[in-house]
């Protein structure tokens, strides 16, 4: 129970600011990026060094409170969401140091809170690529991505947050520090620990540093804009340009609902009447990139793009990624609430999935947008809506409910890159297995003994 000696102990231990205890500073905490009923924390925690961190860690677990850890509270999936009104949350946002930038081994050992874009423009400044994109990257912290195993626009060619994780640090329930992997390329010393942190959601411990690693950048890059009368033939062009054994760095889907509210947001001079945009990037050699974006562009005509526009220059270039980067705002401004999904399927079942959403939209009487990866199949399907009016609210539900039946059934998953937290521990099982579940509960059980860590988030305990 949290008791006003414990109280004390955290202040004496972090700093009377670092120990929120005020209603108004709580209620901060008590929601995320989810379109999910909000709860208030008992208090919320601000360590500034890792020792203060394990040491708050181990003091709430002896005492039997449940723990949210707290990067940016970006995610969309309610990870960040208190599991009870008797909960802490931990905040990482003051361990935010780069601890190095290796030039020569090519990695970098960072604390969780370090912000995503700012990390990346370190290493770039240094002449590194750090590639994990998310659209959240200007706020999301690198603690928060390793947790949820964040994905990005650039997911195609380079990989996800996991692919960039060579080891990391983390604090067990008892405030003991785990190590695991190393800065070496090669390293399987001991159990891949950092495997089953990555993607743990704040169930398991808590993060607390990460070696992360680093690559050369590419020397060049072609992006380019083909608009579509036909969504079929947009997804074929993706097939036939993987299938040529061209992998981009990005491939970007807009359905004509996104493309009408991004022009009216924007003006950016898209073409409104059109079904689909693809907007694609290759990058590396100049001599490759030169060669891809012909032979893409080439593929684009045979499959039946009415138009094709190549960025000329860096401004034109920015044009074309203007209208990505618009989609879900022009999408969020229409209605109060936006309820954004990321149903994924495998690429060769766009088409279908793109037809069932508009199905689905029409069903329930709901404003829908839909963009996202084409490359790997995460597509965003975007509701607009408001969450005050019950009655429109359970038609989303029923939406959302449907189309993540859909996205199974074509062979998909319910999350490319969102996570389970609550929004969707109830459809987990459908896509898994009951053992799957059972198998989970008793691995949190060994590492998580009283089930305080993120209590209610993926299969709960
Ligand atoms: C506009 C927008 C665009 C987005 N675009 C993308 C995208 O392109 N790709 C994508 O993958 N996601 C995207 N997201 C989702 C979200 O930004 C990511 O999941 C991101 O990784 C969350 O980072 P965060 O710092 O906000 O983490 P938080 O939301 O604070 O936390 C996320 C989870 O990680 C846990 N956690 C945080 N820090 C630690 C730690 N140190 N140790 C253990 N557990 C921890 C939390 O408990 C929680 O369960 C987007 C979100 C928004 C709002």
């Amino acid at each position: 129970m949290l008791s006003k000696n414990l109280i004390s102990e955290f202040e004496a231990l972090l700093g009377k600011e670092h120990v929120l205890t005020e209603e108004a500073d709580r209620q901060s905490y008590s929601y995320d990026a989810a379109v999910l009923d909000t709860i208030v924390p008992a208090l919320v925690l601000q360590p500034t060094t890792s020792e203060q961190l394990g040491q708050v860690v181990k003091k709430c677990y002896d005492a039997g409170l449940q723990i949210t850890v707290r990067g940016a509270g970006t995610n969309l999936s309610g990870g960040t969401i208190p599991d009870s009104t008797e909960s802490v949350v931990i905040l990482t946002n003051k361990l935010n140091k780069i601890l190095e930038i290796n030039e020569e081994d090519l990695y970098a050992v960072v604390e969780p809170g370090v912000i995503t874009a700012h990390f990346a423009a370190q290493a770039a400044a240094k002449n590194l690529f750090y590639p994990p994109d998310p659209g959240s990257q200007s706020v999301s912290t690198l603690g928060g991505n390793i947790a949820e195993n964040a994905g990005g626009l650039r997911g195609l060619k380079y990989g996800v947050t996991k692919d960039y994780v060579m080891g990391m640090e983390f604090y067990d329930y008892e405030g003991e520090l785990v190590k695991t992997g190393s800065r070496t390329v090669k390293c399987v010393t001991g159990y891949n620990l950092a495997g089953m942190m990555i993607g743990s959601e704040g169930t398991l411990g808590v993060i607390s540093k990460a070696i992360l690693k680093l690559i050369p950048p590419p020397k060049a890059s072609k992006a380019m804009m083909a608009i579509f009368d036909d969504v079929q033939k947009a997804s074929e062009a993706v097939a036939s340009i993987i299938a040529a054994h061209i992998v981009p760095c990005t491939l970007e889907f807009l359905d004509n609902a996104t493309i009408r509210l991004v022009e009216e947001d924007k003006k950016c001079g898209l073409p409104k009447d059109a079904e689909a945009l693809l907007l694609i990037e290759v990058d590396g050699h100049p001599v490759q990139v030169a060669e891809e974006a012909e032979t893409v562009e080439k593929i684009l005509k045979q499959v039946g793009s009415r138009q094709i526009v190549v960025a000329q220059n860096e401004e034109e270039k920015n044009k074309i990624w203007t209208a990505r980067r618009g989609a879900l705002p022009a999408l969020a401004r229409l209605r109060p609430t936006c309820v954004l999904e990321d149903a994924t399927v495998p690429r060769s079942k766009i088409p279908a999935m793109v037809k069932a959403l508009n199905e689905i939209a029409k069903k329930y009487k709901l404003e829908m947008g839909t963009f996202g990866h084409a490359g790997d199949g995460n597509l965003h399907p975007t509701i607009l809506c408001d969450r005050r009016n019950k009655e429109e609210f359970k038609r989303v539900e029923e939406a959302v409910d449907e189309i993540f039946n859909v996205a199974l059934a074509l062979g998909g998953t319910l999350s490319g890159e969102h996570g389970v937290g609550t929004a969707k521990a109830q459809w987990l099982e459908k896509e898994t297995s009951r053992g799957t579940i059972m198998f989970s509960r008793r691995m949190r059980k060994a590492i998580d003994p009283k089930g305080l860590f993120n209590t209610s988030k993926m299969v709960g305990v």
